[in-house]
């Protein structure tokens, strides 16, 4: 008999009935390390009280309104965005698909309004994820996620991820944009070369193109920098952004240049909730923690440690940990085992880790943990590995033995 919920997950078989910081607690009181983050979501970790507090004053003041009427959180949080990044305005939506959505359809306005309709497909990368609605899979362009839904949404392009000389090819008179993530997450935590964003830059320019960066998983301090592409030294023109922007409430946005946003005239796109109070409210206190003298400081700090240490894991296990990637607290540890054993192995220990693609499990902790949370991430990981090296004897002994 169906799940009465639609079975699209394969889910662990554990309930939480609460979250503070880092952890995470079980009804019956066990406790695991959480390294997931609600994949890269909750950047202040679970109930950090600030948010709470946001989200409960605004909870006996007003939670809905629609677009119908202004909505100051709204405001505030667009103007706040609007001071700390390369935007000039931006779409509140609900999650990073529709971020995506808006981006998307941003980029092909864009060229219409500009005299060339005929401009509308948009270059995308191999090992990309961009979320799982129509456009989003096309995208995309995995083929897992493709199948059996009908026809991809025309209008993408797929070139492999960081072959410049790729792109070039694939410019051609129809091309509106060029959509990339500065670190695929689900492509398994690969952060492209900072040159290379930078060349997309200068095609982009070149041509006439806009530069729509997916930060989505990236972004919102989860690098080091409020944004991935601070490193590269450039700016999009537009960009998706949500999971951390909402520390764990469902909040996207798209943010663009006026430049770029010149087609999205009152009509053109809309959502029920995008932008709602209660959703901005927590949005704002996220940001002023985010946005605090010596946050991100302090999470490349963090990054460097917990990456010495990770380090020093690799060096005690080299049957298991074959490379550790990623930049900031967007960290990959590609393993030689299956990463699903590794997962298993980790919340055995009482930490949990999620996977991605080339074999990698991701360690998206919350931003703000310290030194305790670290040295408990390395206590758990490394009996993680002493279990799994256990199983690669006992194979191998299974082995002689036959
Ligand atoms: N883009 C990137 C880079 C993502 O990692 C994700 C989600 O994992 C999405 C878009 C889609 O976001 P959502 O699941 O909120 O629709």
């Amino acid at each position: 008999m169906i799940d009465p919920i639609l079975p699209t997950y394969n889910r662990v078989n554990l309930v939480f009935e609460r979250g503070e910081g880092a952890w995470l607690f079980t009804k019956d009181g066990e406790r695991y390390l959480d390294f997931t983050a609600g994949i890269a979501v909750n950047v202040l970790g679970h109930a950090h009280p600030h948010l709470v507090a946001a989200l409960t004053e605004q909870a006996g003041k007003l939670w809905h309104l629609s677009n119908l009427f202004r909505i100051e959180g709204a405001e505030r949080l667009s103007r706040r965005l609007v001071e700390a990044t390369f935007a000039d305005t931006m779409f509140f939506t609900n999650s990073g698909a529709e971020a995506l959505e808006c981006a998307i359809k941003m980029a092909r306005k864009y060229q219409y309004v500009s005299g060339h309709p005929e401009r509308n497909r948009i270059i995308t990368f191999e090992g990309a994820f961009h979320g799982r609605t129509l456009a989003t899979i096309a995208a995309g362009g995995n083929a897992k996620y493709l199948e059996g839904f009908g026809p991809a949404l025309p209008g993408f392009d797929q070139v492999p991820f960081g072959d410049l000389d790729a792109v070039k090819a694939a410019i051609g008179p129809e091309t509106a944009a060029i959509l990339v993530e500065p670190v695929q997450g689900e492509g398994g935590v690969r952060a492209a070369p900072w040159a290379f964003l930078r060349a997309l830059r200068a095609l982009a320019d070149e041509h006439g193109l806009l530069l729509v960066l997916d930060e989505v998983q990236c972004g919102v301090g989860r690098t080091g920098k409020l944004f991935a592409h601070e490193w590269a030294g450039i700016t999009p023109d537009v960009m998706a952004v949500a999971k951390g922007i909402g520390g764990g409430f469902p909040v996207g946005a798209c943010l663009a240049t006026e430049e770029a946003a010149k087609g999205m005239t009152a009509g053109t796109h809309g959502s029920t909730y995008g932008g709602n109070p209660l959703a901005m409210s927590v949005a704002n206190a996220v940001l002023d923690i985010v946005l605090q003298d010596g946050f991100l400081e302090n999470v490349r700090a963090t990054s460097g440690r917990l990456r010495q240490r990770l380090a020093e894991l690799k060096d005690r296990h080299p049957a298991i940990i074959g490379e550790i990637r990623g930049e900031g607290l967007l960290l990959g540890v590609r393993t030689l085992v299956p990463n699903g054993e590794m997962v298993d192995a980790m919340r055995a220990e009482g930490m949990l880790g999620v996977g991605a693609a080339e074999n990698v499990v991701r360690l998206l902790p919350p931003l703000n943990i310290g030194e305790a949370e670290i040295d408990a991430a390395f206590t758990r990981l490394d009996a993680a590995c002493g279990r799994l090296e256990k199983g690669l004897r006992a194979d191998t002994q299974k082995g002689a033995a036959a």
